[in-house]
């Protein structure tokens, strides 16, 4: 027994220097200590540490740690970006997660510092984060234009990650409009359009978040046109179209809200119609995958599912033959269609 126990013991061992692998990721991130070493060949510590700004024996020990996790190289040249650092952690590719990892440094990390407090409160810290009281998720995300930029940066990497497993989840061609409700930068109203060039596709968000779109749009496309409009799916007019999109929208909400939301959709949306809902799906025991279960640590109002329970959920609001594509990327996409009125 002792034998099969120590089996677990790496695990464990990795689990407590984990957030220590986390902040190192991040600082060299912040710090953009792979945009310098991109298309570079090797750097030495001492170029690095001066394009930076940061004391050599400091910026040594980050790209050793850095080497060590490896994200870099390290020769006797120098340091180098492995490709995934060229892929992923640099602040300009097109499958870039620099957003998401500073929205982790600078949103999370704090939050996550506070989890004993959150646990024992059932609350998200915000108030002891960041020394302001929650207020909506959202409101509290926006209330400055680089928080909010942030935000929308961090959302666009993982959306863009995950757009092509989405929109493909399911055979989408019958449909010739569509609304990406919380839509954001229109990373997946992008996908969409070039897996379906004939759906016309409109992103609906809050209006400060449509004011800053424009930073994010791919330049040089030519596919159809993603068209954007501003209002709140709580309270505003819904568009009419044939597929309703709510990617990353359920799980943050609380039951009373969702109800809102889905009644507001149920009501416009024609029987025939379709909805299609990006989310991770959690197994029936509710025990994976961990991110999701992670996730939830923030302690937002909402929650995490399983696909049953998205199923009853969508159900309730008269959402039928739901079906469920697990796609093994980031997110999973369930697809339903409201039923006839006759049904
Ligand atoms: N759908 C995007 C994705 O999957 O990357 C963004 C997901 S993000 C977690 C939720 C989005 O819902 C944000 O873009 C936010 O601005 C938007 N949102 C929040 N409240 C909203 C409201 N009342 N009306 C419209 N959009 C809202």
């Amino acid at each position: 027994p002792l034998e099969n126990t120590a089996k677990s013991l790496p695990t464990i061992l990795e689990l407590i220097d984990g957030f220590r692998a986390s902040k190192a990721l991040f600082v060299a991130c912040k710090l953009k200590v792979f945009d310098h070493l991109k298309d570079k060949g090797s750097l030495n510590a001492v170029d690095v540490a001066n394009e930076v700004g940061a004391s050599l024996c400091g910026m040594e020990r980050l790209l050793d740690a850095c080497a060590a996790l490896g994200l870099l190289e390290k020769t006797p040249q120098g340091y180098s970006n492995t490709d995934s650092a060229n892929t992923y952690l640099t602040s300009d590719g097109k499958y870039s997660l620099h957003g998401y990892i500073i929205h982790s440094n600078e949103h999370l990390w704090p939050l996550f510092t506070n989890l004993e407090f959150a646990v024992k409160e059932g609350t998200r810290q915000n108030h002891r984060a960041f020394g302001k009281k929650t207020e909506d998720l959202f409101k509290d995300y926006y209330h400055s234009q680089e928080g909010k930029q942030r935000f929308m940066a961090a959302m666009h990497s993982i959306a863009h990650l995950t757009a092509r497993d989405v929109a493909t989840a399911f055979d989408l061609s019958q449909f010739k409009s569509a609304c990406d409700l919380g839509g954001c930068t229109g990373a997946l109203a992008h996908e969409l359009v070039q897996i379906y060039p004939n759906l016309k596709i409109t992103v609906f968000d809050l209006p400060e978040v449509i004011a800053n779109t424009s930073y994010f749009q791919p330049s040089g496309q030519c596919t159809a046109p993603v068209t954007f409009i501003s209002g709140d799916f709580f309270k505003d007019n819904l568009p009419e179209v044939d597929l309703y999109i709510l990617s990353r929208v359920l799980h943050d909400w609380p039951d009373e809200k969702n109800h809102t939301l889905l009644s507001k959709i149920a009501a416009v949306c024609k029987p025939g119609s379709a909805l299609l809902v990006a989310e991770i799906v959690l197994d029936e025991q509710k025990t994976h995958p961990p991110r999701a279960l992670l996730q939830s640590l923030t302690m937002t109002e909402g929650k995490q599912r399983s696909g049953s329970e998205y199923k009853q959920l969508l159900e309730k609001y008269g959402f039928m033959n739901v079906q469920i594509k697990i796609t093994e990327n980031l997110l999973d996409a369930l697809l339903c269609f409201r039923k006839s009125q006759s049904l």
